[in-house]
């Protein structure tokens, strides 16, 4: 490799992590938007198996953790709040927090709504709306769509619900007009069934790409989060906002971590190098092997100390790859 694109190589590379160290130590003003899928007693949760022992979360370090955020004087928001947050009408103590639940799987009726309401905290339901999608195994009865009425009932109960598409197919492989249906069918069916407006849409899968902003602008959602890890600050737009994933084998120290600047840095990296192989290999190649590294490497394993022995040695190939170069000219 020729000595000056390695060089443009490592430089990059500084820069990035200078831009994501300030992003993440940064001083502004920012709240944190929590990501959550399914929950389980504890005692089914021990029989899981794979990457379903990350989206699932025991329900009783689920309450260990609201109480946590009660503790931590934390104040609990809803997606309209982050919405003007973002956009820079409204200003929200960095102590904020918005609880998210992806997919609108039953257990979180069942589940995390009574643990919501026993600590007076709020969250929001993200609604994939075909409940034959692939994301409710019919199998899996404890994980099958929740009813319209279960959603009536917990909107009137302070859930607020959200879009996460009609089939919950990785957006960014879709014709624009099949991105439109996703996104705009989803909207007007959470809108008849729950008689409120819908601002508020999360990718699923994390596949998007400029055209589902700019869509989901169209349709009229005012805020669109993905699974980006990261902060909200005041940025000028709501569509983009990251949020921090709440894996399912998180005691409460690592829940602790997982939202101090230091946790969320590290997520950010790795999601940096992460983004690599997705953006090459589309969500057809990407999203098979990805399930594969998921269940071998959970995040739980994701140290602060190893992280630092993986960055010496990836500083130590580049270093040796340098002067390797010098060496053959
Ligand atoms: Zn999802």
């Amino acid at each position: 490799m020729h000595p000056a694109l390695l060089i443009s190589i490592v430089l990059l590379a500084a820069l990035a992590s200078a831009l994501l160290l300030s992003r993440c130590f940064g001083a502004r003003n920012r709240v944190c938007c929590l990501m959550y899928h399914r929950l389980l007693p504890a005692a089914l949760y021990e029989k899981l198996q794979g990457t379903e022992r990350l989206f699932t979360v025991p329900a009783e370090e689920f309450e260990t953790q609201v109480c946590e955020l009660v503790r931590q004087g934390y104040r609990f928001v809803t997606p309209e709040q982050i919405i003007d947050f973002a956009e820079g009408r409204e200003t929200l103590p960095d102590k904020s927090v918005l609880i998210t639940f992806d997919d609108g799987c039953v257990s979180v009726y069942q589940l995390a709504l009574p643990i919501l309401e026993r600590h007076g905290a709020c969250g929001t339901i993200f609604m994939t709306t075909d409940s034959h999608s692939a994301i409710f195994p019919e199998s899996d009865t404890t994980q099958r769509r929740m009813t319209e009425e279960e959603m009536r009932d917990a909107v009137s109960r302070g859930l607020s619900v959200g879009s996460h598409s009609v089939s919950h197919r990785p957006l960014r492989g879709l014709a624009d007009e099949e991105i439109r249906h996703e996104l705009a069918e989803s909207k007007r069916v959470l809108e008849t069934i729950t008689g409120r407006e819908v601002c508020a849409f999360a990718v699923p899968g994390n596949w998007y790409d400029a055209r589902v902003l700019r869509i989901a602008r169209e349709v009229g959602y005012r805020g669109l989060w993905w699974s980006n890890p990261g902060w909200v600050r005041p940025a000028g737009t709501a569509l983009g906002l990251p949020r921090i994933h709440i894996e399912g084998h998180y005691n409460l120290r690592q829940f602790r971590h997982a939202l101090s600047r230091i946790g969320v840095f590290q997520r950010a990296l790795l999601s940096w190098i992460k983004w690599l192989p997705g953006r090459i290999l589309g969500p057809r190649f990407w999203s098979p092997i990805r399930r594969v590294i998921l269940s071998v490497v959970p995040g739980g394993y994701i140290s602060l100390g190893r992280l630092t022995v993986a960055g010496l040695l990836l500083v130590g190939l580049i270093v040796f790859l340098i002067i390797l170069a010098f060496a053959q000219r």
